[in-house]
């Protein structure tokens, strides 16, 4: 049972914070409402401060950490989601597909990515994750995207390649 008397704490890895009211600073509050997200990747929290009354949301959503980027030239860079959605995108530009088959891609990508559970990824790796959700997604698409990705050695690895989505 919620007691009123001891604020509520948060835990984020060794870190604890009181959940404040954003507008008084009172650190008594409650928890009114508890709701998932309909994705399922957050959780929904209305709380109604104890001094001034007035009610707020908090989102509480899992931390994770994307494997860092080695380029093909051995540079490590930050992943990027907004990177992956744009090349994604680039791919199906003009495509039949909706902004949701795109959302969903990605994070089909991400979700490989993290599973992946290494701390570096070559980017070849991501590519490869890309191809594999555009080859069901769109054939136009993953043969775009594959032709500008790998660089063909000859005009017959490129047919080889339209065939097989054939
Ligand atoms: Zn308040």
């Amino acid at each position: 049972m919620y007691d009123a008397k001891v604020p509520i704490t948060i835990f984020t890895g060794l870190r604890s914070f009181i959940m404040k009211c954003p507008y008084c600073s009172h650190t008594e509050t409650q928890v009114v409402e508890t709701r998932m997200s309909e994705e399922g990747d957050c959780i929904r929290r209305r709380r109604q401060c104890h001094h001034c009354e007035k009610r707020f949301t908090t989102y509480e959503r899992a931390e994770v950490t994307f494997p860092t980027v080695i380029k093909k030239d051995g540079r490590r860079i930050d992943y990027s989601s907004d990177k992956l959605r744009a090349s994604v995108g680039l791919a199906l530009r003009k495509r039949p597909i909706s902004i949701e088959q795109v959302d969903k891609a990605v994070s089909q990508i991400e979700e490989k990515l993290l599973n992946l559970g290494q701390r570096e990824i070559p980017s070849a790796k991501i590519g490869e994750l890309v191809m594999h959700e555009l080859k069901k997604l769109d054939k136009v698409a993953y043969v775009r995207f594959a032709s500008v990705y790998r660089s063909f050695e000859d005009v017959e690895e490129f047919s080889l390649l339209v065939n097989e989505v054939k």
